[in-house]
């Protein structure tokens, strides 16, 4: 959870304490306090960028009204303060007659939150001061247009009117001026605009029985409280859910002098990239909109210009902003993007951060910033994530495939990937489908902050206007969600449900709601139908069907795939960093040999128990059957034959690494047929006079007698070892069998015999007893370390006493979860989490990322106890928790070797291991540079 320490309760907070800062007292570094976007203006501020005067409140006069309902004492006065100083930077009065200072107010969290919280512009203009505003800018028109702005803003914002009342309003007062309910507001002319200003005050009324406040500070206090109150929106809280973003932390608000892009054809506002944020290729990227205010550029309302273009039309401002850009890479490292605004030709930078990106821009950027020598390699690592590198092992479309058919549009190639799914034109429609398993695709003219649920729900997401930069295509990328966006061919109609392409060569075709259709993030294309998907090129290039291009050294070669030469750069980077060694879980060769190609040194785990499936299950059967030891000595030994052969391949695709073999674990009723269908079967055939086999009715007999209600509590692992004659020392047989044969075949084997689900010692030293006495009958020269699962609590409790009979511990975090919580991860997941998740009970599923506190705390104890009693046990983790990110930083922690997990998870877990070390190194730098300045 991404949360800060800084909880001050109302009592605690003094009447004197600070809580704004004009931009020229902070810094980046004051994110928690200052929210990104005011940190970062007080960054710019002091970077000398042309930033319109401003200052900022705090996060934690958020936290104060948050939890009071009432603005801390003393705020008013600062806000007093801090204005009265702003107007003397601007030489203008907030409610001045002549020339009337305006300012902005808006939210901004330490953790970025697209779109997600509110902001108003134009406070100030009012009754009173709108002729001074049309005088001080020599525009009566512009005077109008932002006053009817505030009124909507302020209207929906503050006072909650729904937003189709303005909409409706404006096209009214189109369709009255004789222009067409699309035309742009532009061709609206001062008169108008101040009818329509009229208007949305009348619908302001009507709708909440008050007016917009005629009184500018009243129209801040209003504001700063809205966007207070905007933390507690439900597209916010459902944002945090998503991005784990503790609910605790608050916004800020920035209050700044507002400079105008509405000012006509030498104004405008836009967006700018310091780098392509969806490849990660260099150079600025952004889209600029004239006469345009706010959110006009990213709301894809109207189409924008390129940063070239906005070059040809004003290229003094396009070479400031050029600049500016890079300054601000140069400062930040990395790639940043910025807003900005021109009024009347005089550029204002409105804001900067550290710009969001797609996973392959991610890794792009980094290995390019490492290799311009702006970052080093720790940095690099740090810069990526493992869920990054998972995106970019999705698969996806099959290039033969998609060249077969034709795609009915194309747009923007806003977030890449592909997605195929069922076309849905609404939030909810979206969320509804998702939820009942289908994969649909958002289909939407535009997104707004409302889509997020869709988008959530969605795999893949389709709009028909907009850029790179427009909401669908921000929000989309920060999701790892595919995104095609501003699609101008097809006219989407969502209260129909359809988009019909307008034209090309498929004019006329419509997709309905419902309709598979497919989309590929990466060229932009739409496909009206279900196209195949391959792997992506990254599993291609670790399965080695695709060469390496890149050099000796993990350099970048030209010509390789940028993405694939920087993956493999910083996955060199993880191995030589990480503590943690990456093992697999692997049971078939195939499995095995895939996962030493994705960099897995050794198994982990193999589940033998799959071993017994399929046609073997009735060799099973019998064992399980027998009845005289000749029986059962035959089942045994037909399986020993089986065993050898699948632990020979195991032996020989991991050959010189260890393969840790666990015996069988599953309760046997797992091999046998269900209790209830048996049942049914005999007692229908009884009741029908058919002949029955005694096979049949011994077999029912057995059913029954193995039975158990709560079999994952039951007779299994080491249990069954004890208790079912021979088997174990079956499975212990045909692996030493293996390995004399493997070293008969010059190969180098390296076993380890794994018990499954003890809990006290005595079962393990029976267990080992065995295993030691028949590897000896097999050959006395092989040597096989045999070690346990820690899997119950009781386990790790007494790990000290357990480690004197055991080489090594393997923590199996499935079953440790289970039994600790108490919940069966087969019932649990379905059955409650969502109720908890929703409730907040937990903030994850502690079946997907290990349960710190509790199942943690018993990983702990157990490392400790063991090592204390044999310090050199070697120690892993097979769970499905070795696999998943913000686990593998805590084994590393907790002092762990290393981790397996599935073969696809394999690269994701090298590059965390090596971040776990990175970024451990780091917090202690952090922690002794803290302890030393205390
Ligand atoms: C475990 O319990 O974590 C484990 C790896 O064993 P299984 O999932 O097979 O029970
Ligand atoms: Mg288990």
């Amino acid at each position: 959870m991404r949360q800060i320490e800084t909880h001050p309760s109302p009592h605690q907070i003094e009447p004197a304490h600070r809580y704004i800062y004009d931009f020229a007292d902070g810094r980046a570094s004051m994110a928690d306090l200052l929210g990104g976007k005011g940190a970062n203006l007080a960054e710019m501020t002091r970077l000398g960028l042309p930033v319109p005067p401003g200052f900022t409140v705090t996060t934690e006069a958020c936290r104060y009204y948050l939890r009071s309902g009432r603005l801390p004492a003393g705020l008013n006065a600062q806000l007093a303060e801090h204005l009265a100083t702003l107007e003397d930077a601007t030489g203008r009065r907030l409610g001045g007659l002549d020339e009337p200072l305006l300012v902005s107010v808006r939210s901004g969290a330490k953790f970025s939150m697209p779109g997600m919280m509110d902001t108003i512009l134009n406070i100030g203009v009012c009754d009173a001061t709108v002729d001074g505003l049309a005088k001080l800018y020599g525009d009566e028109r512009f005077a109008w247009d932002c006053y009817r702005r505030l009124v909507q803003m302020y209207g929906k914002t503050v006072l909650g009117v729904p937003a189709e009342r303005f909409e409706q309003d404006l096209i009214r007062a189109k369709v009255r001026k004789g222009l067409a309910a699309n035309a742009p507001d532009t061709d609206l002319d001062a008169d108008a605009l101040r009818a329509l200003t009229r208007h949305y005050q009348q619908t302001v009324r009507e709708c909440t029985g008050q007016d917009v406040p005629q009184n500018p500070r009243e129209q801040l206090t209003g504001a700063v409280r809205a966007v207070f109150e905007s933390w507690n929106g439900e597209r916010a809280h459902v944002y945090r859910r998503r991005e784990h973003i503790s609910e605790d932390l608050g916004t800020a608000v920035t209050v700044m002098a507002m400079v105008f892009g509405n000012l006509g054809a030498d104004s405008g506002t836009g967006v700018g990239f310091t780098r392509d944020p969806a490849t990660g290729a260099p150079g600025a990227y952004g889209d600029y909109l004239t006469e345009a205010e706010g959110e006009d550029v990213v709301s894809g309302v109207r189409n924008t210009l390129t940063l070239e273009q906005f070059g040809a039309i004003d290229p003094a401002s396009h070479a400031a902003l050029r600049g500016h850009m890079t300054r601000l890479e140069e400062h930040y490292h990395d790639l940043c993007d910025v807003e900005f605004t021109v009024e009347r030709g005089k550029l204002w930078m409105l804001q900067t951060r550290v710009g969001k990106r797609t996973a392959a821009a991610a890794f792009r950027i980094a290995a390019d910033l490492l290799d311009e020598g702006r970052i080093d390699e720790d940095e690099a690592l740090a810069r990526v994530s493992g869920d990054q590198l998972a995106q970019l092992m999705f698969p996806c479309f099959a290039p033969t495939a998609a060249a077969a058919v034709t795609p009915v549009a194309f747009g923007v190639a806003a977030s890449p990937g592909a997605a195929v799914g069922r076309a849905v034109f609404d939030s909810a429609d979206a969320a509804e489908r998702a939820a009942a398993g289908e994969h649909v695709i958002l289909v939407r003219r535009e997104t707004n902050p409302d889509d997020l649920p869709g988008m959530i729900a969605a795999v893949g997401v389709l709009t028909g206007r907009g850029g790179k930069t427009s909401h669908a295509a921000v929000v989309a990328r920060g999701l790892g969600r595919t995104c095609v966006c501003g699609v101008e061919s097809l006219e989407i109609d969502e209260h129909a449900g359809t988009a019909t392409v307008a034209r090309g060569q498929a004019a006329g075709a419509v997709i309905h709601r419902g309709d598979v259709i497919s989309i590929d993030g990466t060229e932009g294309a739409v496909y009206a139908s279900e196209i195949p998907v391959v792997p992506s090129p990254l599993v291609e290039y670790f399965e080695g069907r695709q060469t390496e291009k890149q050099g000796p050294s993990g350099q970048s070669v030209r010509g390789a795939d940028p993405v694939i030469a920087a993956v493999a750069r910083l996955l060199a980077i993880a191995d030589r960093r990480a503590r943690l060694g990456v093992r697999a879980n692997a049971d078939t060769p195939a499995d095995a040999a895939r996962a030493r190609r994705f960099g897995a040194h050794g198994i982990g785990l193999a589940r033998t128990e799959h071993m017994f499936l399929g046609e073997r299950r009735p060799i099973v059967e019998r064992l399980i059957l027998a009845e005289t030891p000749q029986e059962r000595a035959r089942a045994l030994n037909q399986l020993l034959a089986l065993q050898r052969a699948d632990f020979t391949g195991l032996l020989a695709a991991m050959d010189g690494l260890p393969v840790t073999v666990r015996l069988l674990d599953p309760p046997l009723h797992e091999f046998l047929p269900d209790l209830t269908e048996l049942s049914v079967e005999i007692a229908v055939a009884d009741a029908t006079h058919r002949p029955v086999e005694p096979e049949r009715r011994r077999l029912l007999a057995a059913v029954r007698r193995w039975h158990e209600e709560n079999p994952m509590l039951g007779l299994r692992g080491v249990r069954l070892g004890l208790v079912v004659p021979g088997l174990y020392a079956m499975q212990v047989r045909a692996l030493a069998e293996a390995m004399a044969a493997r070293r008969a075949d010059g190969g180098a084997p390296v076993a380890h015999v794994m018990i499954p689900l003890v809990a006290e010692v005595r079962e393990l030293e029976l267990a080992r007893a065995e295993a030691i006495r028949v590897l000896r009958e097999v050959d006395p020269r092989l040597t096989a370390s045999i070690g346990v699962m820690i899997e119950l609590p009781r386990a790790a409790l007494t790990a000290g006493a357990i480690a004197k009979h055991a080489e090594f511990f393997s923590f199996g975090t499935n079953d440790l979860t289970q039994t600790t919580w108490g919940m069966s991860r087969d019932d649990a997941e379905g059955a409650f989490f969502p109720a908890y998740l929703e409730q907040g009970v937990f903030a994850a599923s502690p079946f997907g990322t290990v349960d710190a506190e509790g199942v943690g705390a018993l990983v702990r104890i157990a490392v400790e106890r063991g090592r204390a009693t044999r310090p050199d046990l070697e120690i892993g983790v097979c769970g499905e928790h070795g696999g998943d990110p913000e686990s593998i930083h805590f084994f590393h922690d907790a002092g762990v070797d290393y981790v397996s997990c599935s073969p696809f998870r394999v690269p994701v877990a090298r590059l965390e291991a090596g971040r776990a070390a990175v970024l451990a190194e780091r917090a202690a730098q952090g922690a002794a540079v803290g302890s030393d300045t205390r």
